[in-house]
């Protein structure tokens, strides 16, 4: 690349840093696109990015397959209703285990390490996130199913966050949160990401996940749906177009952009630096959500 093209690729960046500097942008990280540790050091530099030009990132993370792999090591079942994991006492635990301990700590390290200032926290800490014990029917036998120790998002500590913020840090949440009772409960990280964007009102919501976003055939990568309405949306989820992870996605997608956040996006994780691609370029990538269908690539 030649000095012009280099500095034509900063310039196209100028609107983008301009309108979203001190915006806050929350990040739903999957456990899906967490393939390897050099994708992973790739999002954090995006992330880094992100704080460095004066956006506000704050990171949600899941850990789904991490999870899996240790319940399958230590022989302990799971199965999923609607793409949510059913969690026992003893699946509760390694979910923790799993999550704040160690995919938490290796996302915090890795953005630190990067000459970040990250602080991991679990929903735990300070009551940030408390939680409703879900219920759930069984589409198949229509009959109400216990998840056990899984939760929905009741509330979020929004002056602990503001307070990390206003301190300059990035804080990076792990998907476990507080029942009344005082138990962890495992939550889907997409409800987390999306309760804490809109209870922070955040500009945009951003979930990196393992396909090029929302597709009109799960199996055809090529059938990417790059702009989507309330309504489309909808209409996917009656045909059934729309399965398993990706169901709670969209849901919080919607729930998200119908209670003030602006603008949502289903972007691949697995492609390295797509969230700098997506935040920085006129190119848009992966499925934007956004109240009205009319507006390309914003700014
Ligand atoms: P994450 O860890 O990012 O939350 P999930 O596995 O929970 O990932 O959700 C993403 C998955 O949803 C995809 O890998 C795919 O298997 C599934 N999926 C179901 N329907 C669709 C669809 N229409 N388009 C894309 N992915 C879909
Ligand atoms: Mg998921």
């Amino acid at each position: 690349m030649n000095y012009t093209e280099k500095i034509n690729v900063l310039i196209e960046a100028l609107p983008y840093v301009n309108r979203f500097r001190k915006h806050i942008i929350v990040i739903k990280y999957g456990g899906n696109a967490m393939i390897n540790a050099d994708l992973r050091h790739s999002v954090m530099q995006d992330i880094l990015m992100m704080k460095s030009v004066g956006m506000i990132p704050i990171v949600v993370h899941g850990g789904g397959p991490f999870i899996s792999q240790m319940l399958d090591n230590l022989s302990i079942e799971s199965h999923f209703v609607d793409g949510l994991r059913s969690t026992s006492e003893e699946a509760m635990k390694v979910a923790e285990m799993v999550l704040s301990g160690s995919v938490n700590n290796d996302i915090v390290r890795t953005f630190n390490h990067l000459g970040g200032n990250a602080i991991g926290l679990s929903g735990l800490d300070d009551h940030l996130i408390t939680v409703t014990k879900k219920k759930v029917i069984d589409p198949d036998s229509e009959t109400q199913v216990d998840l056990g120790y899984v939760g929905n998002v009741e509330s979020v500590n929004t002056l602990l966050l503001t307070n990390l913020i206003q301190a300059d840090y990035v804080p990076i949440i792990s998907s476990v949160g507080i029942g009344s009772d005082g138990h962890s409960y495992n939550i889907n990280a997409d409800e987390v990401a999306s309760a804490v964007a809109i209870a922070l009102g955040a500009s945009k919501l951003i979930f990196l996940t393992n396909t090029p976003g929302l597709l009109a055939d799960s199996q055809d990568p090529d059938s990417l749906i790059s702009k989507l309405s309330i309504y489309e949306a909808n209409q996917l989820i009656e045909n059934k177009v729309i399965t398993e992870g990706m169901i709670p996605k969209i849901n919080c997608c919607l729930e998200a952009i119908t209670n003030g956040v602006d603008k949502v996006h289903i972007i691949d994780g697995r492609m390295s630096h797509s969230l700098l691609l997506e935040l920085f370029f006129d190119m848009g990538i992966g499925t934007m959500l956004a109240h009205s269908n009319d507006d390309n690539k914003e700014v």
